[in-house]
């Protein structure tokens, strides 16, 4: 949406575009680590940095900063791809900070001829004791004066693999005083014995994130690298690099900060997702109830609810929580244009039409989306046996119970006006069969007068006949606290909603047996649905993707 205001990073890159930068210069990258799957705050970075890209015209880099191999998986970058793409985005190109090792290495080896690197042999504890607090001074390392010569053939050893992990570190030489803890000699290389998803072992030092990244930025010349505000301290460290291999002909990329994005009544941390999986709290990355990116693809989530969700909070300075219900209000919103209607029930109660002709069946006409025009009618069976839901009966009740009551009438959709009669109890007296009489002239559609009189409810059914068995997953929001990640002493797995997830049979009118994985449906009355993979032949299985109204209790 180009109308909107602009949005803080706007407006920094318009001042850009009215001094330092032309149009062409315009860059733009998002930058997954492939070390997990991707999820909502993650789909708002690629929403900003995409869609600024769309605003400008500008190319968007997908940039896999893959410097960790020892926890980096090519299955990662395959799932990252699909979602993004999924999200309805493309790349310019698709990059890989493992691709610039040689020349992050290069650049390495000039700081050291420089002065500016040298070696350090003291374990991570002595280095971290160093350090100092951000009140006091670090103090220098006992290797901080290595001459040039050392520290290269030092770190040449370090490279082919002559030392141990944690034997050595290069180390930027910077200013241990500095009131910025992040420039205090920051650890800029360290030996990893582990094969990497790219390179193999061909590697067996690997480059810490601060040094790849601004690197990476220059070497692609992204000219706006946004990143989540715990990266602000950075963004001096970022700086500094660039001042010492920058060369004037070239653009110098800038980092820029905006707020994570949270929501509520989830957590979103690659890390804690992790432990929903391991710990068994739900089946996979890909569970319906998750944030993730194919978790929500799963439950039934249209990529353009996600986008215009994302729009809607827009970017902030601040980190604040999001409520989650403004995502589902997006989701309710495109799946109400966008899926086809159809008649299932899930609470099933028998209802008898003692007046309709034995053995009869018709097939009536039926309205696939009124939101949508184009989207026509189909056929649907109706006989003297029908499922209502439990819910829509009551032997008795008072004037604004507009459903079925003894002595009262509804329309069934698409259908007749009915009238119950009376009803059957089991010995617990549980209703179990209601009879009713029809309006034979009533037929919505039939142009009758009867067919136009005003009934209070409308309710949905199916023909007992016809009824095609489903399994419906209806999910509750998995965390029962609004912000579970957000108490002091309280780890965030106290929350979990036990009762998140609750499996039931339904009963479904039968156009929808020919139904594929994906396909979404609104279910009158109940809320929206969509075909789960899990579905086999002969086990169609349903995901509720959201109730039809928010009906949330706050
Ligand atoms: P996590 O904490 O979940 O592991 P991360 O920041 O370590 O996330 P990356 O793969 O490094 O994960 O993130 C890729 C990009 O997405 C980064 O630019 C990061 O700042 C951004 N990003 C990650 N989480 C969020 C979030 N909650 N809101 C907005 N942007 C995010
Ligand atoms: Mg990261
Ligand atoms: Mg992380």
């Amino acid at each position: 949406d180009t109308k909107r205001a602009l949005n803080f990073i706007e407006h920094i890159i318009e001042d850009d575009l009215g001094n330092s930068h032309t149009k062409d210069d315009l860059r733009f990258r998002f930058p997954p680590e492939p070390n997990g799957f991707l999820h909502v705050g993650h789909a708002s970075s690629i929403c900003l940095n995409f869609g600024l890209g769309e605003r400008y015209k500008a190319p968007v880099n997908l940039r896999f900063d893959d410097t960790n191999p020892a926890k980096e998986e090519k299955e990662f970058v395959e799932a990252i791809k699909r979602d993004v793409e999924w999200l309805g985005f493309k790349w310019d190109k698709e990059c890989y900070a493992s691709d610039y090792f040689q020349q992050l290495f290069d650049w390495a080896v000039e700081l050291i001829k420089a002065g500016k690197a040298y070696v350090d042999s003291q374990s991570s504890e002595e280095i971290a004791k160093q350090k100092g607090t951000p009140t006091d001074p670090g103090s220098n390392s006992p290797f901080r004066n290595r001459s040039v010569e050392e520290n290269m053939g030092l770190f040449m050893q370090m490279k082919n693999g002559d030392f141990e992990e944690g034997e050595h570190v290069l180390r930027a030489k910077i200013d241990m005083a500095s009131s910025n803890m992040l420039m205090r000699d920051p650890i800029i290389y360290r030996v990893v014995k582990s094969a990497h998803h790219r390179t193999g072992n061909d590697w067996c030092i690997y480059p810490m994130y601060d040094w790849t990244h601004g690197q990476s930025d220059y070497i692609e010349q992204v000219s706006h690298s946004l990143c989540t505000l715990e990266f602000l301290p950075h963004r001096e460290l970022y700086d500094w690099f660039l001042d010492q291999l920058y060369e004037e002909s070239k653009l110098r990329p800038k980092q820029r900060e905006f707020a994570r994005r949270n929501l509520s009544h989830t957590v979103v941390s690659k890390r804690k997702l992790l432990r929903l999986v391991e710990e068994g709290v739900v089946t996979g990355w890909d569970d319906p109830r998750m944030p993730t990116i194919s978790g929500m693809r799963r439950r039934g989530y249209p990529p353009a609810a996600i986008r215009n969700f994302a729009d809607t909070v827009g970017i902030a300075k601040r980190e604040n929580l999001v409520d989650v219900s403004l995502l589902e209000f997006h989701v309710r919103e495109e799946l109400n244009k966008t899926s086809p209607r159809i008649m299932a029930v899930l609470n099933p109660l028998k209802v008898v039409i003692t007046n309709y002709p034995d053995g009869h069946e018709e097939w009536l006409d039926a309205e696939n989306n009124p939101e949508d025009e184009t989207a026509g009618f189909r056929k649907v069976p109706f006989g003297r046996e029908l499922y209502i839901e439990q819910d829509d009966f009551k032997e008795q009740a008072n004037r604004k119970f507009f459903r079925l009551k003894l002595g009262g009438e509804v329309r069934l959709k698409n259908g007749y006006i009915i009238k119950a009669e009376s009803c059957t109890k089991d010995k617990d007296g549980n209703v179990v069969e209601v009879q009713c009489t029809y309006d034979e002239k009533s037929r919505s559609g039939s142009g009758t007068e009867e067919s136009l009189r005003k009934v209070k409810g409308t309710l949905h059914w199916v023909s007992v006949k016809h009824a095609y068995e489903i399994e419906v997953r209806v999910y509750d929001r998995l965390f029962k606290d609004e912000n579970p990640d957000g108490h002091k002493d309280v780890d965030f797995m106290e929350f979990v909603n036990e009762n998140s997830l609750t499996i039931i049979k339904g009963l479904v009118e039968p156009s929808v047996k020919e139904a594929k994985v994906g396909d979404k449906f609104q279910f009158q009355r109940l809320g929206y649905f969509n075909v789960d993979e899990d579905s086999i032949e002969g086990n169609l299985v349903f995901n509720r993707t959201a109730p039809l109204r928010d009906s949330w209790a706050k």
